[in-house]
């Protein structure tokens, strides 16, 4: 995968990680684990277009209710306190 050698941000090196994603569509929640380029120095993910463009049909799926194809791993609460 090509990500830029130089975190854009503060310049620090990039290199390839497997990192956890949290993305929401409604009151839906997904997690993702995705291959990203990420700062050694302040931590920015850095995404392939690929990978954006994965992030936005899992979002359109969650706002949509379509998670059939989803592994379903808990529940979600709100909680008034
Ligand atoms: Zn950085």
């Amino acid at each position: 995968m090509d990500y830029v050698e130089k975190c854009p941000r503060c310049g620090g090196q990039v290199v390839e990680k497997e990192v956890k994603e949290v993305l929401w569509g409604g009151n839906n929640t997904a997690f993702l684990t995705v291959r990203a380029g990420v700062c050694l120095h302040c931590a920015e993910r850095l995404y392939t277009p690929d990978t954006i463009k994965r992030f936005e049909e899992v979002e359109a799926k969650l706002k949509q209710k379509s998670t059939a194809e989803f592994r379903p791993v808990g529940r979600s609460f709100e909680v008034a306190l």
